[in-house]
This record gives structure tokens, C-alpha cells and sequence, in this order.
């Protein structure tokens, strides 16, 4: 018998507030090893606010994230949460890739350069190995003819898929999207999603905020309906697209399907 594994994600009760608004009212959320899970909901819903709350960059204000069995963040001591040093946070972070709607490359380093940075500075990768990883990743994403290119001189699309290989370079155990695709002209939202099927099929454990309902009932493993900063309905995409239980997943569905 195999032990029965843990969620690769766990977040229990996780509550934020900006001010008087509470952003976030108590989120529960699993995402096993190897599975896909769309975020969806209304602007506005909490989704970015969840989604940077997995890596620390936003600090919950009540609430546990775990990703492999180990608290984000904080160490527990006393029956408290204490939070951790910032070179912890960054360590924890560098295995919890993030890739967001503005792609955020370094504007005046190389596509190569991009990608090596992280692996050498925080891996201690040496040169020749973060360019062969970085020249297999390239490749992977179908940019090797672009290793040399400057983002300004790439399309959006293309931008986007040098973040995903960056994002990948760090080797980690799951990857973070926010609306990867929002930002594009709509001929090139398909090479970015095709890329992120590509990871899904080899097993990547990613999260996905995205409007693109297409690639979540293609892909996602679970879909989870946000919304007023709680998760609403949580299901399989063939029954939370389709046969949605909840009036507003319903009402949110009728005005993006
Ligand atoms: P979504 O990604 O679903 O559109 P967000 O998580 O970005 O939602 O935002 C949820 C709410 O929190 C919005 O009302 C937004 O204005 C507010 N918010 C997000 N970040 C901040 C912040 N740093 N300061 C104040 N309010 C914020
Ligand atoms: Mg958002």
C-alpha cells in the first residue's frame, strides 16, 4: 500500500483585509501533486490577492499555507505564528514559480540572460548550466531562435512564454498564473496556452486565474469559482462549467461562456 499523499498545496483559512474592505474571508483550498486548478471569478473576486498570498507576497492575516507539508511564511513556535526571516521567504519562494498578466522581463538583458539571472544568483547555478537549462527551456517554449533577441524586440506572446521558461529555470514544484493571457492581442493567447497545456501534460501542479474557460475545461483538473473573497463552488470543470450548483457561479458563467 502506498501512503496516502498530502495535498501539494494547502491553504486553511486564509483571510486578508486592505483597510475596511476584507479581501479575502476564509479561504480552504487543496491542489494535489501533478493536478491543474483554475481560478475563476469576477475582477475584483480576490483571486490575485489569493494567488500572491501562496508565495508571501501578500502576508494573510489569518490563515496557514502550506506547500509540500511546509508553512509559507511563518514558523510555528508556542503554539504561534512567527514570520520568517526574508531570505527564508525568498528561498521558499524561488521553488514557487509566478508568472503574471505583464510579463515582466528585465528590459535590457537578453531572452537568455532573463532566463539564467535567477539559477545563477539564486540556485548557484554555474553559466554552462544555467544556459544549457535555459537553452532546453527556450527550446521547450519555441523561442530557441530568440536567445539573443531584447523582450522590446519580441511580440507579447512571445514575452510571455520567455516568462514561463524563466519561471521554469527555478525548477519548481508548482507554478502560479495570473491571467497569463489578459494582456495579449487575442492571435496570441493560443501559443501561450498551448505552452501551459504542454506543462500540464507533463505533470506541472499550477494554478491558473484565468478568463479562459476553454483551456479550463480542457485542462484544469478542478475548477474553483471565486467569489466576494470565498470560494463558492469547487468541482470538476465537467460539472462546475456545465452544471454549475451555485446561483452566482451561474450568473458568472452566463456572462463569460
Ligand atoms: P481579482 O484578482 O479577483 O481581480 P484582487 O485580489 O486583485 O482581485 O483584488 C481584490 C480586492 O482587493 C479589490 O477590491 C482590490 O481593489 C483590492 N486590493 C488588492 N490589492 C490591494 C492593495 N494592495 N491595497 C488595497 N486594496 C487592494
Ligand atoms: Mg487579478
Amino acid at each position: 500500500m502506498t501512503p496516502t499523499e498530502q495535498p501539494l498545496v494547502q491553504l486553511r483559512g486564509i483571510r486578508k483585509r486592505f483597510g475596511s474592505h476584507e479581501v479575502l474571508r476564509g479561504v480552504d483550498l487543496d491542489v494535489d501533486t501533478g493536478q491543474v486548478l483554475c481560478l475563476v471569478g469576477a475582477s475584483g473576486s480576490g483571486k490575485s490577492t489569493l494567488l500572491r498570498c501562496i508565495n508571501h507576497l501578500e502576508r494573510p492575516d489569518a490563515g496557514r499555507v502550506l506547500v509540500g507539508g511546509e508553512l509559507v511564511g511563518y514558523v510555528e513556535r508556542d503554539g504561534r505564528l512567527h514570520e520568517l526571516p526574508e531570505s527564508r521567504i525568498r528561498a521558499q519562494r524561488a521553488g514557487i514559480g509566478m508568472v503574471f498578466q505583464h510579463f515582466n522581463l528585465f528590459p535590457h538583458l537578453t531572452v537568455l540572460e532573463n532566463v539564467v539571472t535567477a539559477p545563477m544568483r539564486v540556485l548557484g547555478y554555474s553559466r554552462s548550466a544555467a544556459e544549457a537549462t535555459a537553452h532546453d527551456l527556450l527550446a521547450r517554449v519555441g523561442l530557441a531562435p530568440k536567445v539573443d533577441a531584447y523582450p522590446r524586440s519580441l511580440s507579447g506572446g512571445q514575452q510571455q512564454r520567455v516568462a514561463i521558461a524563466r519561471g521554469l529555470a527555478m525548477r519548481p514544484r508548482l507554478m502560479l498564473f495570473d491571467e497569463p493571457t489578459s494582456a495579449l492581442d487575442p492571435e496570441l493567447v493560443g501559443e501561450v496556452l498551448d505552452v501551459m497545456r504542454g506543462l500540464a501534460a507533463d505533470g506541472m501542479t499550477m494554478i491558473v486565474v484565468t478568463h479562459e474557460m476553454g483551456f479550463a475545461r480542457e485542462v484544469a483538473s478542478q475548477v474553483a469559482f471565486m467569489s466576494e473573497g470565498l470560494i463558492v463552488e469547487q468541482g470538476p470543470p465537467q460539472d462546475l462549467l456545465v452544471a454549475p450548483r451555485h446561483e452566482r457561479t451561474r450568473a458568472f458563467l452566463s456572462k463569460v461562456l
